[in-house]
């Protein structure tokens, strides 16, 4: 069978520009999965068009929530050219019904346990309309082919995974509900042969936090350090801190920058949240810590908790100034469909639209409690404005010298996005701001 695997964009209209886009993991390791009777063909859709009258016999679309009606759209398409689609990802898995109303088949969670049964089935006529394996197993080895995708990248950065599942199961995310509650590791000499394998120097952990498992991110670092690679991750700043021979075994390994999910430096809401930092204080030095390993620090900040007042925008930026954070995203809460936060917000009719499209951590798509949706959508685009002004990535850079060009790099990426979503705000407003919440 020719097999046509694509990840949808959220806006057609626009494209990234291929050479520094990081490619989509999902779709490799369904192509590592397929059979070599089969040919594969890869399409990001951020980057390059969909051909709709490509010749093939199945078209399989990975999408999030964001995507999801971009994902429906070309359903539709490859429907009506009287091919076979099939859906899968995190939205697909969340709102399985949703998805089978646009595809003859939906993959609900982890593809490894099923997608082999699926192109049987499909070859024998027999496809069924769900497939899922709750826990697969993640011990086989799944070869996955970036060769060819890496000669047209500029930043030559891979993505690669090795545990799933999460125990907290906080209310605003969907991981426990994709992956399950227990931790599932791929094995480390699968992790190693991925990376020799692909040939490249730089790499970007997806996991939801990488030392989730300390014993087994120990013996990870150890692993990693004689290929001499440089990567980034996820990580819970707690759990790292707490652990020094971690820490130490992390940053030797080469470890440049982690990502840690701070959310908020309001304490009345870190309480209610389960973070083992509820004072800001601990927090700071924790950080401290971070940064004497030579690692830089990436926050992701949220806004829009019910306990956030209009002050907690500028609030936040004196803190990540102060802090002298090398990289911020600042996001908006989404109440992503299959959350507690989204069942509540529902409940209190709080969410002002159901377009998947605004459901991208972005876009205010609900009511807050202490403004207008207006006021947190701009005080979030103003926060991340003034993050990344020149004097503020200039005030910052004393605290991050040890990886300036890192540093640099980064920060230019995020003032060049500062531009990217003003414009988009200018384009969506009328949609979603009433002109009596503007004002
Ligand atoms: S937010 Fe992080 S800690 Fe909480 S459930 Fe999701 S992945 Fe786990």
């Amino acid at each position: 069978m020719k097999i046509l695997l694509i990840s949808p964009t959220i806006d057609a209209e626009k494209r990234t520009n291929k050479g520094l886009m990081m490619p989509q993991l999902a779709l490799y390791i369904l192509e590592g999965l397929t059979p070599k009777e089969h040919t594969v063909e890869i399409i990001e859709e951020e980057a390059e068009d969909v051909d709709l009258g490509y010749d093939c016999d199945l078209v399989g679309i990975s999408c999030m929530t964001a995507n999801a009606p971009r994902a429906y759209e070309l359903c539709q398409e490859f429907k009506k050219r009287g091919k076979t689609v099939v859906l899968g990802g995190v939205h697909p898995t969340i709102l399985p019904d949703e998805a089978l109303q646009h595809a003859d088949s939906v993959v609900i969670g982890e593809a490894e346990g099923v997608w082999e049964s699926l192109l049987l089935d499909m070859q024998n006529g027999k496809l069924k309309d769900k497939y899922h394996d709750p826990i697969p197993d993640l011990q086989k080895y799944i070869p996955k082919d970036f060769s060819k995708i890496l000669k047209k990248r500029l930043f030559k950065l891979l993505p690669i995974m090795t545990t799933r599942g999460c125990p907290y199961d906080c209310d605003f995310c969907c991981v426990t509900d994709l992956f399950g509650k227990k931790i599932r590791h791929v094995a480390i000499d699968n992790v190693v042969r991925d990376i020799k394998e692909s040939g490249a120097k730089n790499f970007m952990f997806l996991d939801d936090n990488i030392i989730g498992r300390p014993k087994y991110a120990k013996e990870l670092f150890k692993a990693l350090k004689p290929l001499n690679i440089s990567w980034v991750g996820q990580a819970s700043v707690s759990l790292l801190v707490k652990d020094e021979e971690l820490m130490q075994l992390a940053a030797d390994s080469g470890c440049k920058a982690l990502f840690f999910g701070v959310e908020s430096v309001s304490e009345e809401q870190l309480k209610t949240m389960r973070k083992a930092f509820n004072e800001i204080e601990d927090m700071e030095k924790a950080f401290a810590k971070i940064k004497k390993m030579r690692i830089l620090i990436h926050a992701s900040m949220v806004f829009g908790f019910d306990n956030d007042k209009k002050e907690i925008f500028d609030e936040t930026v004196d803190f990540l100034i102060k802090n002298k954070i090398s990289t911020v995203s600042f996001n908006v809460l989404t109440p992503y469909p299959g959350t507690r936060i989204y069942d509540k917000m529902k409940r209190e009719n709080r969410l002002t639209t159901t377009d998947w499209r605004y459901y991208d951590h972005n876009t205010v798509v609900f009511k807050p409690t202490n403004m207008t949706p207006y006021e947190l959508q701009m005080g979030k685009i103003n926060a991340r404005k003034r993050f990344y002004k020149k004097r503020s990535v200039l005030k910052r850079l004393t605290g991050n010298l040890y990886n300036p060009i890192l540093y640099f790099a980064t920060n230019y990426g995020h003032m060049k996005q500062v531009k990217v979503e003003a414009s988009r705000m200018e384009r969506i407003k009328s949609d979603l701001f009433d002109l009596n919440q503007r004002k």
